[in-house]
């Protein structure tokens, strides 16, 4: 097949001809008779994984709208949603490495944006390439919501910065190499413009990572001490004191992140259909409605998706309104993952069966209908109202920046 990206100017016949090289890629690479990642149990799917994040790579669609200079596949923002949603459809996750989410989503986004060419050249094909692998070092033990409130501190010595700090909840932490984080490095500025954005390798002396297990009993995160770690100068994205700018706009990408979610709720939800039927409740008129209601917001899911699809298309970064996005997702995985526990009823206290395959985010195509996949899910749903800011921070941004409602009060005083 063709890997070229096709005309920037894609029309709905370029777009069906793009859907065409889509599916022959995922029928070309896929093994015969696949159900969907989330129906690999754990040693097949990382045989499956590495070969898979190989062809990704070669085709450029493990970067799908990057610059193929940096071994993206250049694709338009419709052309990315046809991708996203036909991989998604077959069940095949667009990022491999546990570490992909944070390095394409959120580090590649954000060198791209604020990146010197150098860095980009850096940077951009190491994470292609799986050499460097991402954890984001935004929260502390006393600043999470609060994250300007940190105390990380980096000075300049000679032609490198020099951090100490302590870091949690660092995402798949323990499986990274590199890691991107705020740090105070102008004692006299006001707390904004105190801060930078450091890129700094974790391979070094001065650097502890030890990971943190969550209530799923899985290590899904870490926390990162860093005493005296070095880093060049040069990693710095944006000027000395822009890293509250340089991560605001990072945290767009994160909160609007959100890929074919659509199509893997729709999925889920498709597995509550036949567990409604399994139960003998498809006549329960209370589950009917929580399953039509799960439904028509899935649908709304999808709008909202395209819309923020098509805003990046126009050119503008993803601003406040992804926290309604962010809001909107992590409310409804509550509420489908407590349906259900509901239809399992007693059958939610016992775990039997194979666990679902994601870490964060809704289960994969393919994931079994089991107790076992239903109660991870559960959990993770719980997890997923906290990280990326927390849906009290995100209704504060909503009602002060999109409703331009009067501001919350803030504390007084605070660290500096
Ligand atoms: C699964 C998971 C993965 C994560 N991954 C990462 C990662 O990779 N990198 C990283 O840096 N961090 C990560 N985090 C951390 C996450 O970003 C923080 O937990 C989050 O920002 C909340 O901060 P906190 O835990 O310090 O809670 P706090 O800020 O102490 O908040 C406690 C409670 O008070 C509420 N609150 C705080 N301030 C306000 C306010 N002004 N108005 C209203 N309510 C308020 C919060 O909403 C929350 O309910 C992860 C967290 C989880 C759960």
């Amino acid at each position: 097949m063709t890997t070229e990206a096709v005309s920037s100017e894609a029309g709905p016949a370029r777009l069906d001809e793009f859907r065409g090289q889509v599916l022959e890629f995922l029928a070309d690479n896929l093994p015969d008779g696949f159900r969907g990642v989330g129906a690999l149990a754990g040693d097949v799917r990382e045989a499956f994984l590495g070969p898979w994040r190989d062809a990704l790579v070669r085709t450029g669609y493990i970067a799908p709208e990057w610059p193929v200079e940096y071994g993206g596949a250049g694709l338009t923002q419709q052309q990315r949603i046809v991708l996203d949603e036909e991989s998604a459809r077959a069940g095949a996750p667009l990022w491999a490495l546990p570490t992909d989410p944070i390095g394409f989503g959120l580090l590649g986004s954000i060198v791209l944006l604020w990146g010197t060419p150098e860095q980009k050249q850096h940077f951009l094909p190491a994470l292609v390439s799986g050499e460097h692998r991402w954890a984001q070092g935004f929260s502390e033990p006393e600043a999470g919501s609060d994250l300007f409130n940190l105390r990380t501190r980096a000075v300049l010595d000679g032609d490198e910065w020099v951090v100490d700090g302590h870091k949690i909840w660092q995402t798949q932490g323990h499986k990274a190499n590199w890691i991107f984080l705020l740090a105070r490095t102008d004692p006299a500025a006001r707390n904004r413009d105190a801060l930078s954005f450091l890129l700094v390798p974790l391979d070094q002396p001065g650097v502890v990572v030890t990971p943190i297990r969550s209530m799923t009993g899985e290590e899904e995160f870490a926390e990162v001490r860093l005493e005296g770690a070095r880093t060049s100068a040069a990693n710095i994205l944006g000027a000395p004191g822009q890293g509250a700018q340089v991560a605001l706009s990072l945290l767009g990408f994160e909160r609007s992140a959100f890929g074919a979610a659509h199509v893997h709720y729709g999925s889920e939800l498709d597995r509550l259909v036949v567990l409604t039927r399994e139960q003998g409740l498809e006549d329960d008129p209370g589950i009917r409605q929580r399953l039509a209601d799960a439904r028509i917001k899935i649908e709304v899911m999808k709008a909202m998706s395209f819309q923020a699809r098509k805003r990046a298309a126009a050119g503008s970064s993803p601003g406040p309104e992804s926290s309604v996005f962010k809001l909107y997702q992590t409310t409804f995985d509550l509420t489908l993952t407590e349906l259900a526990m509901d239809l399992l009823g007693m059958g939610a206290t016992i775990t039997t069966g194979q666990p679902s395959a994601t870490v964060l985010g809704p289960d994969p195509v393919g994931t079994p209908n089991s107790s076992a996949a239903w109660q991870s899910a559960y959990l993770r749903s719980r997890a997923a109202v906290i990280y990326g800011g927390s849906s009290q921070i995100q209704r504060n941004t909503i009602g002060e920046q999109v409703l331009g409602l009067p501001r919350e009060p803030r504390p007084t005083g605070g660290r500096a």
